[in-house]
């Protein structure tokens, strides 16, 4: 009996990485994808965020090892830049500067989307060879409907897009989607008569802006900067391959970075840091300012009883995003990829397994949801102005100050990092050794200004 058959709506991150999870679990993968894939590593139209700065975090770097052993590797290999924090990274906090040291536990990526995914997909259809899976790679066609019923997907409905834009149905046993943020998937199931999920929107309305630039000189650090209530405006600077660096700009509603070249160091200006200001004068734009806007975290839940037919599933973004200030979607796609393959490892594409491996999926997004919807929630343009309860008065009154003690002390700042590198759990952060040194360990500030130098 053959394993089955699966089509992955969109060739993009977690599209290509459920591929390669596939590989060897079913017979075949067709993979949809409505661009056309670039002969170098360059930005497309299907993956309008490519041109903002991508740093993927070490949770992610975990995931991909585990999935695709050297793959961290061969990125590097390829111009990516391998960066510790935060003894590569230094962050501005809303309380102050994080200290800057060699803790040796948290290694990110930094590098254009273009290279990264031309990477990832490189490798996956190597590995397709000799997989026994057969990888067939439709580009230029769109998916635009499901088949089946309201208890079963059975295939897709794509579409050419060239010329003759010819319609043509592709069965399948399970079919994915990884669509992406603008994904139709609740239409094309409302169509078949199954419901559509709930969604839950949090926006904390971040509009962003970004310009690649060349330092005569570089840096020998990424700078990150918070908003805080005060100045509720970020940057950030980051390395990629080919000696550019790409900054990125952020703001709230009413705060939102300028996508005029002119107007882009008057923004940096306005932070207050002198020393990302004085940098960036000397250094040559080699792109426009680009914006985005669409930046709200939210989640479809596909996982809940009942909320999915038989052989359908949604992943990364198709089924969460994430507001990108927190640079969690790419690991999420990984974890996601991962997810799956140990489910289809378990039991392979049984009854019941989209239900299963649509749990699993959901739960390698969680510390990533509430970490980041916990952060925008106070921001989000629909804040309940009810004033908490004394439960929640309590939780952000001990997250408030870990997150401050974080800047400045080594175990609760690593269990910090831990979290928000998306390589553990947020009950880490409730761990003995953290909740002692945060309650009774007094608030602190952190640095008044930034570390130019790696502490010894
Ligand atoms: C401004 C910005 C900055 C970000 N920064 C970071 C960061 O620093 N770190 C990080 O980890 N994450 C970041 N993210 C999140 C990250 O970009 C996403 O989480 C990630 O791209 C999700 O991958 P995906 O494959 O689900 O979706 P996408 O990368 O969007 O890919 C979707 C693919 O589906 C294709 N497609 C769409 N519809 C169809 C269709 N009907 N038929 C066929 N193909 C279709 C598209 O062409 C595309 O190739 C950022 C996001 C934004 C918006």
């Amino acid at each position: 009996m053959g394993k089955g058959d699966a089509v992955v709506v969109g060739g993009g991150l977690a599209g290509t990485l459920a591929a390669g999870a596939l590989l060897g679990h079913v017979d075949t993968v067709t993979l949809v994808e409505r661009d056309r894939y670039p002969e170098q590593p360059a930005f497309r139209k299907g993956v309008p965020q490519g041109r903002h700065l991508h740093v993927f975090l070490s949770g992610g770097r975990r995931a991909l090892e585990e999935l695709f052993p050297g793959l961290n590797g061969e990125l590097e290999a390829a111009g990516a830049h391998r960066l510790e924090a935060p003894r590569d990274v230094i962050t501005k906090a809303p309380n102050g500067w994080q200290r800057r040291f060699h803790e040796g536990r948290h290694a990110t990526t930094s590098c254009t989307r273009a290279l990264f995914d031309a990477t990832v997909r490189a490798r996956v259809l190597a590995e397709a060879e000799g997989s026994g899976t057969r990888v067939e790679v439709l580009q230029g066609t769109e998916a635009i409907g499901l088949l089946g019923g309201a208890d079963r997907v059975t295939g897709v409905r794509v579409r050419a897009r060239d010329a003759g834009r010819t319609a043509r149905e592709l069965p399948a046993d399970l079919v994915i989607d990884a669509s992406g943020r603008g994904s139709r998937a609740p239409k094309w199931l409302a169509e078949l008569g199954a419901p559509a999920p709930r969604e839950e929107v949090v926006d904390a309305g971040i509009g962003y802006c970004t310009q690649m630039f060349r330092p005569a000189e570089p840096l020998d650090m990424v700078m990150v900067i918070q908003p805080r209530p005060d100045c509720p405006r970020g940057a950030a600077w980051s390395p990629v391959e080919g000696g550019n660096w790409l900054l990125t700009l952020s703001g709230v509603r009413g705060q939102h970075p300028p996508t005029e070249s002119s107007e882009v160091l008057g923004f940096v200006k306005s932070l207050n840091e002198p020393t990302l200001y004085e940098h960036l004068r000397t250094c040559e734009p080699v792109s426009p300012p680009y914006g985005f806007r669409d930046t709200s975290n939210r989640r479809r839940h596909y996982d809940a009883p009942g909320a999915l037919p038989e052989g359908f599933l949604a992943v990364s973004d198709a089924a969460c995003t994430f507001n990108p200030i927190y640079g969690q979607g790419m690991a999420v796609a990984v974890l996601s990829g991962l997810a799956l393959r140990r489910c289809l490892a378990e039991s392979g594409l049984r009854p019941g397994f989209a239900a299963t491996a649509q749990r699993a999926v959901a739960r390698a997004s969680d510390t990533a949801w509430l970490t980041a919807v916990g952060a925008d929630r106070p921001y989000a343009a629909d804040a309940d102005t009810t004033p908490p309860g004394a439960a929640e008065r309590l939780r952000s009154w001990y997250f408030g100050r870990l997150a401050d003690r974080a800047a400045i002390d080594p175990v609760v700042g690593a269990a910090f990092r831990d979290v928000t590198y998306l390589a553990a759990g947020p009950s880490r952060l409730l761990s003995p050794g953290v909740a002692l040194r945060t309650v009774l360990l007094p608030r602190v500030r952190g640095l008044t200004d930034p570390p130019l130098r790696v502490e010894s």
